[in-house]
């Protein structure tokens, strides 16, 4: 992961976010308050919008700064669990380059950070549903001595796997869990937003 490859993910989401907002709202509205895709684009349209004027001399810079412009557009839940989640990520990565290794750390600080400030566990039926079998499967493939390309190509297919097992999940974080045993057979908006974003990466990697 390079400088010009962190961007260019970013890119990537924001593309894909453009694509699925319709149907992130669709899923919010089930057992939310039909707003995730709204608050996805909001925020990395902010993020497309101010990361070109920019000058990053480490991954890390691109990444703290996209997780701050997260915090700030974004008022729902998803914006600063999203946005610490990049800003953790940014942190570990004060480098220009970072290996397939050193990107791995990152993501699992990336995903501390949001169970820090979420509090949820693997089973609540959010994001971390999908955000954490994507860093496992990346560290797997990593620690394997497999490319970069290749742990997040394994870090998407789990974190799909992760939210497609999140519809029959009762929700114990967020506003789903409002509803109690109603949340019950539905995709979580923000695994699918998380299965989104490691897709991204994995097509921006791929492509190099
Ligand atoms: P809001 O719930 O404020 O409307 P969004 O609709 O943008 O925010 O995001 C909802 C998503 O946020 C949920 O689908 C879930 O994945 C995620 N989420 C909510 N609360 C938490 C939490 N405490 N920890 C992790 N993820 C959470
Ligand atoms: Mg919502």
């Amino acid at each position: 992961m390079d400088i010009t490859l962190a961007r260019t993910w970013v890119q990537a989401i924001a593309a894909a976010v453009d694509e699925h907002q319709d149907y992130l709202t669709q899923l919010d509205s089930a057992i939310g308050d039909a707003d995730h895709g709204t608050n996805m684009h909001r925020g990395f349209r902010a993020v497309t919008a101010a990361l070109p004027g920019t000058e990053p001399a480490t991954v890390g810079e691109v990444l703290v700064k996209t997780g701050s412009l997260l915090i700030s557009a974004v008022g729902g839940a998803s914006g600063p669990l999203y946005g610490s989640a990049f800003r953790a990520m940014g942190r570990a990565l004060d480098i220009p380059t970072a290996d397939t290794a050193q990107f791995a750390a990152a993501l699992a600080a990336g995903l501390a950070s949001v169970q820090n400030l979420g509090a949820a566990v693997p089973g609540d039926k959010t994001m971390i549903d999908a955000f954490a079998p994507a860093v496992e499967a990346f560290q797997h493939i990593a620690q394997a001595g497999g490319d970069f390309a290749a742990a997040a190509g394994a870090a998407a297919d789990a974190a799909e796997d992760g939210m497609r097992a999140t519809t029959p999940l009762q929700a114990r974080k967020g506003r789903a869990s409002y509803l109690g045993p109603r949340s019950i057979g539905h995709q979580d908006p923000g695994a699918t937003s998380t299965a989104l974003i490691f897709r991204a990466l994995a097509e921006t990697a791929a492509a190099r």
